[in-house]
């Protein structure tokens, strides 16, 4: 392709709103164009890297035994009212009527619109199992669009689906995505580490995150300095902590005049933060209505509200009103374990079981109490791991990273083909539903992941893989009869050797064009420039800024040896 007939536009200045560097360097170097919040025009350059991370993950998939399809992106609000998401689904599905008065969503996520596509076509357990995929637009009216392809509201999803006879089969399946999934991220050429998540109601350890390391992502990580264990912060477990506590010098309630923080009742009791109880009150919404919930974690301990969240059964966790807390009669800071009101939910930490002698709200103003925990209250694992915890596997010391989440797999069981009577005959000619997997990989996201592990101070740095074109060919100086024919030669020799190359033959001063290959960060540029008449060129390697003087006739092939050993 030749820069000057290509449509390349890149910008010397940063969007006002980028904060990330991906951000910043995609909307500079012409791969993307702000349309709206959250949405993107890709140009030619961020559409050719999107083309090459779709192709890659297709031919993996592909290869594990997948097939693809391609589902409606508008899907109609009946299956999502079978599923029972319409309503809990939240703001984030954009719902929308048609001129019939018809009902339709945009898909966010289509796990019913591929059961209805099974159902009924797949009547035996002789015809599973299947795993079926699409790599097409989503799209999620998030609150938070932001930092460019990180967090759109239309985006490119590949979301895939298996469907099985019996759980084990679900199991095989779920473990053979593992190890395709990370053959797809190595391929991409990204540093990435396999969490356990959060599998939100359904529990247990049946769902895996796929987090691209990089101080830029959302998403905090636990990982272990000695073993593989690494977990989402809204799943991570830590070893218990046990801890012996010193006599109490009272008994019962004590008075601690305005001291409402566990620092300031700590220090006025002059005991640990470990052995007071702290109360986070919280507002949980459900599907049929609201409740204040109060959990109890150590003073020591954060709670960690996904963990929160699951442990009541909640959509979401919000931020009480004081004008709530004030009619249940919650005095903030003074309330603790026993505060009792049908209108209330209440759960305990469960390292606090078995406590006898920790210090909690008194429920009433200035006061706090000692008292044992309960048996019969309700406990849940509700606390963030912290750094210098201990692992739950093999008691390394646990530490913090920061991730991007390039890809989810999930263990479904039957949560959607149930609802959505989706059945099939087993060996014995019983009705059952299928047992599902579902997994997903956020492609137009990975651009932006790609970008933010391997980028410098001038722009962005290409794996070979993903690269828009391999090389950028540059003449120095477009007037230089000899420069633009050894130029020409060459271009013809790259495209015969199929090395995507972009040829930049622009009238522009030699300064502009070497911006501009490091900024949008091609892997090699090859330099036609003063040494031409010698029949010289140069060669700059964008990841490693190494640069070499060549004979001509030797370039090519330079490139294209050097192109096999990165690959
Ligand atoms: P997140 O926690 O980042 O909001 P999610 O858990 O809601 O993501 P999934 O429903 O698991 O996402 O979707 C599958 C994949 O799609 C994610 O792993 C992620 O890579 C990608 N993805 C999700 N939301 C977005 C978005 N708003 N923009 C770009 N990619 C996204
Ligand atoms: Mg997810």
């Amino acid at each position: 392709m030749r820069f000057s007939h290509s449509l390349i536009s890149t910008l010397k200045e940063s969007p006002k709103d980028a904060v990330l560097a991906s951000h910043k360097y995609l909307i500079r170097g012409g791969f993307i164009s702000a349309v709206a919040a959250g949405i993107y025009d890709l140009l030619p350059l961020g559409k050719r890297v999107q083309e090459k991370i779709r192709a890659i993950v297709k031919d993996e998939l592909d290869s594990a035994g997948c097939q693809e399809v391609s589902l409606g992106f508008v899907t109609p609000a009946e299956l999502w009212q079978e599923s029972g998401r319409y309503q809990r689904y939240g703001k984030e599905l954009l719902r929308f009527t048609d001129r019939k008065d018809g009902e339709f969503v945009l898909s966010p996520t289509n796990e019913e619109a591929m059961v209805n596509l099974v159902r009924g076509r797949v009547n035996s357990y002789k015809q599973l199992p299947l795993n079926l995929y699409q790599i097409n637009t989503k799209f999620r009216d998030e609150a938070r669009a932001r930092f460019g392809l990180m967090r759109g509201r239309e985006f490119l999803m590949k979301d895939g689906y298996s469907f099985h006879a019996t759980h084990d089969d679900m199991l095989r399946e779920f473990n053979l995505m593992e190890k395709t999934y990370k053959q797809i991220f190595t391929r991409l050429g990204l540093d990435f580490r396999v969490v356990e998540a959060d599998s939100g109601a359904i529990g247990g350890s049946g769902s895996k995150e796929f987090m691209a390391l990089s101080d830029a992502g959302e998403d905090t990580l636990v990982v272990c300095d000695r073993c593989e264990y690494g977990a989402n912060i809204e799943a991570a477990m830590r070893q218990k902590q046990s801890y012996e506590f010193a006599r109490l010098a009272f008994d019962g309630e004590i008075h601690t005049p305005h001291a409402k923080t566990i620092d300031e009742v700590s220090a006025f009791l002059n005991l640990p933060k470990t052995q007071i109880v702290k109360a986070v009150i919280k507002k949980a919404l459900f599907d049929n209505g609201e409740k204040i919930c109060l959990f109890f974690v150590r003073g020591s301990d954060e709670l960690e509200v996904t963990k929160a969240q699951n442990s009541v059964g909640a959509n979401e966790l919000i931020e009480a009103q004081p004008q709530e807390l004030e009619r249940l009669g919650i005095i903030a800071g003074f309330v603790g374990i026993g505060f009792a009101h049908d209108d209330i939910l209440s759960v305990i930490d469960s390292e606090l079981r078995g406590e006898t002698a920790v210090i909690t709200g008194a429920n009433r103003s200035d006061f706090h109490t000692a008292i044992g925990v309960p048996d019969d209250a309700k406990f849940a694992d509700l606390i963030a791991v912290q750094a210098g915890d201990r692992c739950p596997k093999c008691g390394g010391v646990l530490s913090h990273r920061s991730g991007i989440e390039v890809g989810h797999i999930f263990q479904l069981g039957e949560k959607y083909s149930k609802p959505l009577n989706a059945t099939f005959l087993d060996e014995n000619g019983k009705t059952k539903p299928f047992v599902m997997g579902t997994y997903g990989i956020g492609v137009s996201r990975l651009i932006a992941a790609a970008i933010e592990q391997n980028h410098d101070e001038k722009g962005c740095i290409w794996s070979a893989a993903i690269a828009p074109y391999a090389v950028d060919l540059i003449v120095g100086n477009q007037k230089e009869e000899a420069q633009k024919l050894l130029a020409d030669d060459l271009y013809s020799h790259l495209l015969h050797e199929k090395l995507e190359t972009i040829y930049d033959d622009r009238a522009v001063g030699f300064g502009v064009k070497m911006n501009d290959y490091e900024l949008i960060g091609f892997p090699f540029a090859l330099i036609v420039g003063k040494n031409a008449s010698d029949g010289k060129v140069e060669i700059a390697v964008r990841a490693s800024g190494e640069r070499a003087l060549v004979e001509s006739a030797q370039a090519v092939k330079w490139i294209s040896d050097r192109l096999k050993e990165i690959r």
